[in-house]
């Protein structure tokens, strides 16, 4: 088996590597290492989960470590590595990666993203970074305010491309590439490598080499899934249920609107299991602080929408719940993809009303797995039969349709209720929050496109009943 020394890292970073317990590269370290410290471009096709960041960070600072300097004077700083992420939790953690594995060599690295002030950002610039991770939005506006200069960069990371094109993100990339006059390498990460990325990637990348590892859901074997039905009314009870009688210690829990996030969180407190809320209406601060409240094992219940959810660096879940049933398959493979990794096995639970029953059937006939039905002792109800017939035929117009409505919903989000207020009808529509705390696209009026990856269907699961393992903790690896 390959291990990190023979791919020609130095023993700086073999250090740093060693001290976040890894043992041995993922598949897309040992083939995108190599070609990153040979100095080609690369285009990566390599979802969050599979190591990616430390595929492209590591090779990064080893071709950075020869201008590596300790002097205090900003002129011996220059930006020499751009590094693009589309959310601010994804930037905050590429570069926290990039913080850890360099931390034997004094370069420099700073994270710079919208909704926090411009100051502390302009003072980290001034004095000098050579490492640099930024959402596109507030990135120009740096440049625009010249306060950031990228003359120098050498080597620009597009991460998340697919995540970017979804985001409308990609004018504002193509603007800030004409930035980059003297970059010499330029690497794309993206989940999935579609016409679209790849006609992204040929505008940008010179000759470049593709590597790609199996999608998230086709190394997920190890998940189990399972349907618990119940009536809608009566989820949070069979949630509480849940935790409290089958020991589940850290858990994800995933609804359908913000709205639905805060109330049900805080229905949870009430109910005497510490849960809290992360979504688009909360503050940066408000999400770091409950997101390592979770991490840090003091929440044990983290209530996300899917669009809050996305770009979290939280790994080897034990249990992710769907509360609501997302819309799109895609999303559903997303979700479990937050469990049973790195060989950990994980359970993905999800609580189905028969007016989930449609979207259900759509999941399984993408997952390509039939999930097995579970009713939980006094939560039964006379209109679950449905529920345990086999999948429909797959209706793609349903899909589309739902698609769109997304799309729709991301320009005209619902309205936010304030926490605790009685549910209404909006908690119970499919709505996928438009979390305005993503960073918009830099010019006004550049209407995001979103571009749906196709479903790919996964290899059938391996283990398709594990129930009644919920019990386990939670483990997160550093980095
Ligand atoms: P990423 O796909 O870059 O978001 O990484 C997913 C997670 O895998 C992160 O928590 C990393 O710390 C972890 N990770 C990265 N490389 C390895 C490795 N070689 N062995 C074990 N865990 C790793």
């Amino acid at each position: 088996m390959t291990s990190f020394a023979d791919l020609g890292l130095r023993p700086e970073l073999l250090k740093a590597v060693e001290e976040q317990g890894y043992t041995s590269p993922t598949p897309i370290q040992v083939q995108a290492i190599p070609l990153v410290l040979a100095g080609r471009d690369v285009m990566g096709g390599a979802q969050t989960g599979t190591g990616k960041t430390a595929g492209f960070t590591l090779p990064l600072l080893q071709r950075l470590a020869q201008h590596a300097n300790t002097s205090v004077s900003p002129a011996r700083h220059p930006v020499r590595a751009l590094i693009l992420a589309p959310t601010r939790e994804l930037a905050a953690q590429v570069e926290e990666s990039v913080r850890g594995y360099g931390k034997y060599i004094p370069l420099r690295s700073t994270q710079i993203f919208g909704g926090v002030p411009m100051d502390p950002q302009i003072e980290a610039l001034r004095r000098g970074v050579e490492i640099l991770v930024a959402t596109p939005g507030r990135l120009l506006d740096h440049v625009q305010q010249r306060t950031l200069n990228l003359g120098q960069v050498e080597i620009f990371v597009l991460d998340e491309a697919d995540r970017m094109l979804d985001m409308g993100f990609i004018p504002d990339v193509k603007r800030i590439v004409a930035l980059l006059t003297s970059r010499k390498q330029n690497l794309l990460f993206s989940a999935t490598l579609t016409d679209e990325i790849r006609i992204l990637a040929k505008s940008f990348l010179r000759d470049p080499i593709a590597v790609q590892v199996a999608p998230k859901h086709a190394t997920a074997d190890l998940v189990a899934h399972v349907v618990h039905p119940v009536t809608r009314e009566r989820k949070r009870e069979l949630l509480v249920h849940l935790v409290k009688t089958r020991g589940v210690k850290q858990v994800l829990v995933f609804v359908a609107t913000r709205i639905g996030a805060n109330r049900l969180a805080y229905q949870l407190n009430r109910e005497g299991v510490h849960a809290t809320a992360i979504h688009g209406d909360r503050s940066q601060v408000e999400r770091m602080q409950a997101l390592e409240e979770f991490k840090a094992g003091k929440v044990g219940v983290l209530v996300a929408t899917d669009v809050a959810a996305r770009g979290l660096d939280i790994e080897e879940l034990p249990h992710v719940v769907n509360f609501d049933l997302p819309n799109s398959p895609d999303d559903y493979v997303h979700r479990i993809g937050r469990t049973g990794r790195a060989g950990s096995a994980g359970t993905a639970i999800s609580l189905v009303c028969p007016e989930e029953q449609e979207r259900l059937a759509e999941i399984e006939k993408t997952i390509r797995i039939r999930i097995p039905r579970e009713v939980v002792t006094g939560f039964g109800h006379r209109s679950e039969a449905p529920l345990m017939e086999p999948p429909r035929r797959e209706n793609r117009r349903g899909a589309d349709h739902d698609r769109l409505t997304q799309s729709r919903r991301r320009e005209h989000p619902p309205k936010p209720a304030p926490v605790g207020a009685k549910p209404g009808p909006a908690a119970t529509k499919p709505a996928q929050g438009a979390d305005p705390i993503f960073s918009r696209p830099y010019e006004p009026g550049a209407t995001p496109v979103p571009v749906a990856a196709p479903a790919k269907p996964s290899a059938p699961q391996k283990r398709e009943r594990q129930v009644a393992a919920l019990l386990g903790g939670f483990v997160r690896k550093p980095g």
